[in-house]
């Protein structure tokens, strides 16, 4: 562990303790989703430090915040539409939380980063009312395209203090993989605590810290994620704004995820559950409550960076052919990490025309529509959104007609033939 002095004075986005314990260090990285078009390739690219701390009181994971959220999310080129299995986890989940909490057409719903609709249009199918809160004026517009109400706004105490003015007050707040991007953390909170009406559940969900580590996910780590959340320290924070998280699920999502449920801590009619014991036993018999533990955490992600380096390098010598499937915001990182360019990839593709005839920050691969790998038959395609590597191996079996493997990264190099 080093403390860089200029760390100095740098404090916990939630307990405002100094930070001075590093978890990993990355080197510098531009943005993760800031694609490049050919007329920038020449031009000069902002790279900032990806090297992130764990709070020595809170065990907050945390980033410092480079870049004013309003760069990164005012036009985002993740449109959650485009991935089949994450639509089906957002149907699957408004039919259990509907049944569960007696949702009906005299309920009210708000997700906040609601993008493009992906998950309130199955409340919009059952007449439930809903509002999407999404700071992205482009992904926004698709929702309201397929009627889905939706507030062009960041998320915090003051658009909650809005909507609550107006007469809005939610059944249920839905957030998933959006608590990682909050730069200011207590803010967003609260604002859920006054959005919340009396007797109304929070869900949100965010990639389990505990799996990041034991899975080796270091490419789930970038600059628009400023917060890595043990449930342990979700619990703090939550609590430290009046809200009880009273169950918990593990989820596969994003290689690990938490659904957290929570109500006001005033809402007598919600008993805590045994999985929320259960799990915060798990996570101090991890070492989550260690600061060791955390610590142990950078040496890993060396090591599989020189093996996947070793990897590639064995597969160029033999002149195998390589390309890239997906251009998530966690290939940028492991890409800008490794120092994999062109010389190992030679493209990659995705199926989000936004990003077809774009570049990837930092690395300048180019990226193709889907189409391009039948063309070129690559001997090795390389699955970078490792989370729906079940559906991508579905999609892509026809590589196998000319002897092409798949190849992922993470948590360890694994050739799937
Ligand atoms: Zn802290």
């Amino acid at each position: 562990m080093r403390t860089p002095e200029s760390r100095n004075g740098t404090a916990c986005r939630f307990c405002k303790a100094p930070l001075s314990h590093t978890f990993v260090d990355l080197g510098m990285s531009p943005l993760c989703e800031s694609y490049r078009n050919a007329g920038q390739l020449n031009q000069m690219e902002p790279f900032y430090p990806l090297h992130v701390y764990v709070c020595g009181d809170c065990f907050l994971v945390q980033l410092e915040e480079f870049v004013p959220p309003e760069e990164i999310f005012t036009e985002y080129a993740y449109f959650s539409s485009y991935s089949d299995s994450w639509l089906s986890h957002a149907r699957t989940y408004v039919e259990m939380v509907t049944s569960r909490f007696g949702l009906s057409g005299n309920s009210f719903v708000v997700e906040l980063a609601s993008n493009d609709g992906y998950l309130l249009q199955y409340f919009v199918e059952k007449r439930i009312p809903v509002l999407g809160v999404e700071p992205a004026a482009n992904v926004a517009a698709a929702a309201v395209s397929k009627g889905v109400p939706t507030l062009v706004k960041f998320f915090g105490e003051r658009t909650a203090r809005d909507l609550v003015s107006q007469g809005t007050l939610a059944d249920l707040i839905v957030g998933n993989n959006v608590l990682a991007q909050v730069p200011d953390l207590n803010d967003f909170v609260r604002g859920m605590k006054l959005l919340l009406k009396p007797g109304g559940v929070i869900t949100v969900e965010f990639p389990h810290l505990l799996r990041l580590i034991e899975e080796n996910q270091f490419d789930t780590i970038y600059h628009e994620h400023f917060s890595y959340f043990s449930f342990r320290t979700a619990e703090r924070v939550f609590a430290e704004h009046g809200l009880v998280l009273f169950d918990v699920e593990e989820i596969p999502t994003h290689g690990g995820s938490l659904r957290i449920y929570g109500c006001h801590a005033e809402d007598g009619s919600k008993g805590v559950s045994d999985a929320v014991r259960q799990l915060k036993e798990v996570e101090v018999a991890f070492g989550l409550a260690n600061l060791e533990r955390y610590a142990s955490f950078g040496e890993n992600v060396k090591e599989t960076k020189r093996k996947l380096l070793e990897f590639l390098i064995r597969a160029k010598r033999e002149r195998k052919r390589i390309s890239g499937y997906g251009a998530p915001g966690k290939g940028n990182t492991l890409l800008n990490y490794c120092g994999i360019r062109t010389d190992f990839i030679d493209f990659t593709v995705d199926r989000n025309p936004y990003k077809q005839g774009k570049f990837l920050p930092g690395t300048h691969i180019p990226i193709y529509s889907p189409e391009k790998i039948r063309q070129e038959r690559p001997d090795y395609v390389l699955i970078m959104p490792w989370n729906f590597q079940d559906e991508i191996l579905r999609q892509l079996g026809y590589i196998r007609e000319w002897g092409g493997k798949f190849v992922v990264f993470i948590p360890e190099v694994t050739v799937i033939s």
